[in-house]
């Protein structure tokens, strides 16, 4: 049977989030700084959905494009470590590995690229732009910037197969909840998150621990 890697981008490729990278970045008041730590919060409690969580933080960024070299630069040198190590195993299984992540796509490709995967392998939401190239917004209608949207995609993509997820967070066990992967690796080596230790069908500390398992299967 045919296997399919679904992996998260923020604290599992990367050791950071990229949108609090972007967001500290740019954004030096502390009163500004403290409204975005909420809006994340209560976006994370469920007390707003995580689209309206969006929306109210990318108001408060100013920028062009451009601007996004200098988050890309730091996202370059924040790689996870063991992804950095297994950049070859990478490489070898770019074809049946996906990138699932709630970050945006303009963020994430040209780190993941450099590990051959493809664009079209790559799911994540999108910057809207005016015509300075000024970063107005996101598209509203790409479901990973809704609640459930990993689930959706996976759904959407039908594969059929051993579906594997890696990732550090609650939105990437519940494609597993609602029946669209096989198997959960929670990913722990960037961050602990107590609330969801029990949900993976195993942890790993690194990706080494996933690829001397798989080679082993
Ligand atoms: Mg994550």
């Amino acid at each position: 049977m045919k296997d399919y890697i679904i992996l998260d981008f923020d604290s599992t490729f990367i050791k950071i989030e990229s949108l609090d990278e972007l967001i500290i970045t740019f954004i030096r008041d502390r009163d500004s700084l403290i409204k975005i730590q909420n809006l994340t919060k209560m976006g994370m409690n469920g007390e707003i959905s995580f689209q309206k969580s969006l929306i109210e933080r990318i108001k408060f960024l100013n920028i062009n494009k451009n601007d996004l070299d200098i988050v890309i630069d730091v996202l370059n040198q924040n790689i996870t470590d063991s992804f950095q190590k297994n950049k070859k195993f990478i490489q070898q299984n770019n074809e049946k590995i996906f990138i699932v992540s709630g970050g945006f796509f303009e963020l994430i490709y040209p780190i993941v690229s450099k590990f051959g995967i493809k664009k079209k392998n790559i799911f994540a939401n999108k910057f809207i732009y005016d015509k300075n190239d000024k970063i107005v917004g996101f598209d509203k209608n790409n479901p990973l910037s809704k609640n459930n949207g990993k689930v959706k995609i996976i759904k959407s993509l039908n594969l059929d197969g051993n579906v594997i997820v890696i990732g550090d967070g609650y939105t990437d066990y519940e494609i597993k909840k609602y029946g669209y992967a096989n198997k959960f690796y929670l990913f722990i080596e960037n961050i602990k998150r107590k609330k969801i230790l029990d949900k993976g069908d195993f942890l790993l500390k690194s990706l080494d621990d996933f690829i001397n398992n798989y080679n082993h299967e």
